[in-house]
């Protein structure tokens, strides 16, 4: 697949966007570039996005009116009967009309990128650096899903098996990734021809207001596709428990998946949980790059993604594990801590500032940890990253998930202690390896326990159609499809065997 190009936004701003086209054949995929910071002209606009963060007010209205209109367990009990009734209509389109509408919401939220990542920013302090690629990602469900209904609704594609979509679907979104993940779980469901319900974390509803307004404006009929912008609480509960919803996508942390089955074990969920990812980096590992992308993977976005990396493993001799602990710290120590609103802010705030679970990351050591860099609370959720070492196999540390902007050092002697202490984890989310020698590789290959495998590279940013997403063990219940993967919509409804099959 190609690889993402370079963009000048400045001179795409305004231009104006065309029309659904007609359903046929869709162009052939192709990934929407993220912007490129080096072009002047890009600089430009992202400093028009940053000057609006502040203020911004974005999504709002949306909310309010979402809220208003699912406020009771009577409200979300008439939506559900909305959506299923016009639900009908919806699946008996030519999936070719979904997927020209879902492709063309691609467009819209092309066009819409400044504003979708001032809303991201403002509501979520995700900084702009973070939220384009996650507009890109977003352009990339679209363009995906919707080239993956086409395929679905092929006779030849099921040997003559009928696909019967969720009637109604709910997609249960986080705020880490407020925009990307929401577009995801809602086109995917959309294209498949299910109704759907958009459920985004408080702390994310205007980026999901956002959303399902471009949804709208591509052709999906407003009683196919609803905003529920409600709390979690007894309406929300209601909501995902409801007999109507056929589905729940969930992507949010294990204990919320495990709180949804306990409140209705038959529910058929799709959920992408937690992770507690690692990277590891062997003797023969080009120690610049393995810094370099520990730092990003661990730090991008404050250490909020699920993907993100939160230990390292370091094989090999003490004096070597120094050293590279040492380069760990001063690239750590550089990083530019600051609010959204400034354009070179490499780590943005923690999102939910009194998280017990991100505090206690940044803040507790376990027996025989030292801080070789220690977090720093600056005020305003802004936390300077910290670097822990001497992380024991079996440690809370070693075991736990924080969602935080902290990582952790652990050395052993050998490749095979190392992928045995990063299997020892519940979780199998992304795992790392930083390495030269085909032969570790292979080695590292053939162990690990997780969904998404890196190497020499950073362990976030999965980059749709070209790396499928999804977890192993905890990190993942009841999804058995790779988000962004080939048969990912294959899991949004049921497939009854041909006619006179066995
Ligand atoms: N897909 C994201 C990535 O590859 C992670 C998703 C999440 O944190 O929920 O970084």
């Amino acid at each position: 697949p190609a690889p993402r190009r370079a963009q000048d936004r400045l001179a795409e701003q305004g231009a104006p966007v065309a029309g659904p086209p007609a359903p046929g054949p869709l162009p052939e995929y192709a990934p929407a570039p993220d912007s490129d910071p080096a072009l002047p002209a890009n600089r430009e606009w992202a400093r028009r996005i940053a000057a609006a963060i502040p203020g911004s007010k974005r999504g709002i209205d949306d909310v309010r009116s979402g809220e208003a209109l699912l406020a009771t367990v009577e409200d979300v009990d008439s939506a559900i009967a909305g959506l299923t009734s016009a639900q009908r209509a919806w699946a008996a389109r030519p999936a070719a009309e979904r997927a020209a509408i879902i492709d063309h919401a691609g467009d819209i939220l092309a066009s819409r990128r400044a504003e979708l990542i001032e809303v991201a920013a403002a509501e979520t302090g995700k900084t702009i650096d973070q939220s384009d690629p996650e507009v890109s990602e977003a352009i990339d469900f679209c363009r995906h899903y919707a080239r993956m209904a086409l395929e679905l609704a092929d006779p030849d594609y099921l040997t003559g098996a009928r696909f019967t979509p969720a009637r109604v679907s709910v997609v249960a979104s986080p705020w880490n990734f407020p925009l990307a993940i929401p577009t995801g779980g809602v086109v995917a469901a959309l294209a498949v021809g299910s109704a759907v319900v958009l459920k985004p974390a408080p702390p994310a509803r205007r980026c999901g207001a956002e959303i399902v307004r471009a949804l709208h404006a591509a052709g999906v009929p407003q009683d196919v596709l609803m905003l529920a912008p409600i709390e979690d609480g007894d309406v929300s509960q209601h909501l995902v428990t409801h007999e109507g919803v056929e589905r729940v996508i969930l992507t949010g942390s294990y204990d919320t998946a495990r709180l949804f089955r306990s409140w209705k074990p038959s529910m058929r969920l799709l959920g992408e949980t937690s992770g507690k990812n690692a990277i590891i980096i062997t003797p023969s590992a080009d120690p610049d790059l393995a810094v370099r992308d520990a730092v990003a993977s661990a730090f991008g976005h404050a250490g909020q993604k699920c993907s993100a990396a939160s230990l390292l493993v370091l094989v090999g001799s003490a004096g070597r594990s120094e050293r590279i602990a040492r380069q760990l710290v001063d690239a750590t120590a550089s990083l530019r801590v600051k609010g959204p609103e400034h354009l070179d802010s490499q780590v943005g705030p923690v999102v939910v500032p009194d998280d017990p679970k991100a505090r206690r990351g940044l803040t507790t050591l376990g027996r025989g940890e030292h801080w070789v860099l220690a977090p720093k609370h600056l005020g305003g959720g802004l936390w300077r990253p910290g670097v822990r070492a001497g992380v024991a196999p079996g440690s809370e540390y070693h075991l736990t998930e924080y969602f935080a902007p902290v990582i952790g050092i652990m050395r052993v002697d050998t490749l095979a202690e190392a992928i045995e202490v990063v299997n020892a984890v519940d979780y199998g989310l992304t795992s790392g390896l930083q390495t030269l020698d085909p032969a570790e590789l292979a080695q590292w290959l053939d162990g690990i326990e997780a969904g998404n495998l890196y190497v020499n590279r950073g362990i976030t940013g999965a980059i749709v159609r070209r790396q499928p997403f999804g977890g192993w063990k905890r990190s993942a219940i009841g999804a058995t499809t790779k988000a962004g993967g080939p048969s990912y919509l294959l899991g949004l409804g049921e497939v009854s065997p041909a006619e006179g099959a066995e």
